[in-house]
């Protein structure tokens, strides 16, 4: 039987006010993008924790990413290994200029809820570079905008995904690190309290 983990909100909670004074000391994000769905509520949290006083909110833009299995039609029999193939349901609008101007030459936190086989934040952060490199060159400008991701949990796995290096030292956070096991999120839970009173025995369990 696969392992569960059930996270409650206000472990989400605690989590992201853990992470944040680390985010503020190495990486001060001018603006996050959240991938959805689970990416939303971290990222809402985390603005609290890393709003400054006398400075504005920092900035919260969504993309919607899902792994999807390629199953084979008649037409055509490859069949794709299960998740392998990301989707977009979701994207920046990068039409305008005011857009544009908010990521290039900007430090940018991605925010996701789990980083598990990587392939969705691999997708997330070529696919971003990709495009603000574009916007960067439409502007005819030369500031360099920096990447940085923070999740809730990595599960320790052999991973498919690959991070650039520059993230992966200094700017890849995860508040904790797991085994592989299936994780519970709470806005996935269809009875709230089942999944608060889960979480409480499995606490209670290893006497935390
Ligand atoms: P990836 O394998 O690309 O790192 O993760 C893809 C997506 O699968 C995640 O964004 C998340 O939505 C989902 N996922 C992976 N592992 C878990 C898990 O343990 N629990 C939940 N609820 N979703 C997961």
């Amino acid at each position: 039987m696969v392992e569960k983990l059930y996270v409650t909100y206000n472990d989400v909670h605690k989590l992201c006010q853990q992470a944040a004074p680390q985010i503020l000391a190495d990486f001060k994000p001018q603006l996050m993008i959240a991938i959805g769905g689970g990416g939303y509520v971290p990222a809402r949290i985390l603005r609290s924790f890393l709003k400054q006083p006398g400075s504005p909110n920092i900035p919260i833009q969504a993309i919607g990413l899902s792994l999807y299995e390629q199953l084979p039609d008649a037409a055509d029999r490859a069949v794709e290994a299960p998740g392998t193939k990301v989707t977009r349901t979701q994207w920046l609008d990068l039409t305008a200029l005011g857009e544009m101007a908010n990521l290039v030459g900007r430090r940018v936190l991605i925010v996701d809820e789990v980083d598990d086989t990587r392939t969705t934040l691999e997708y997330a952060v070529k696919e971003l570079q990709k495009d603000v490199e574009e916007a960067r060159a439409k502007m005819g400008s030369d500031l360099k905008t920096e990447f940085a991701i923070f999740v809730l949990h990595n599960k320790d796995k052999t991973k498919k995904g690959v991070l650039p290096a520059d993230i992966m030292d200094g700017r890849y956070l995860a508040a904790q690190t797991v085994g592989d096991e299936w994780i519970c999120y709470p806005w996935e839970a269809m009875d709230i309290d089942e999944h608060d009173s889960n979480s409480a025995a499995a606490k209670a369990k290893k006497g935390l």
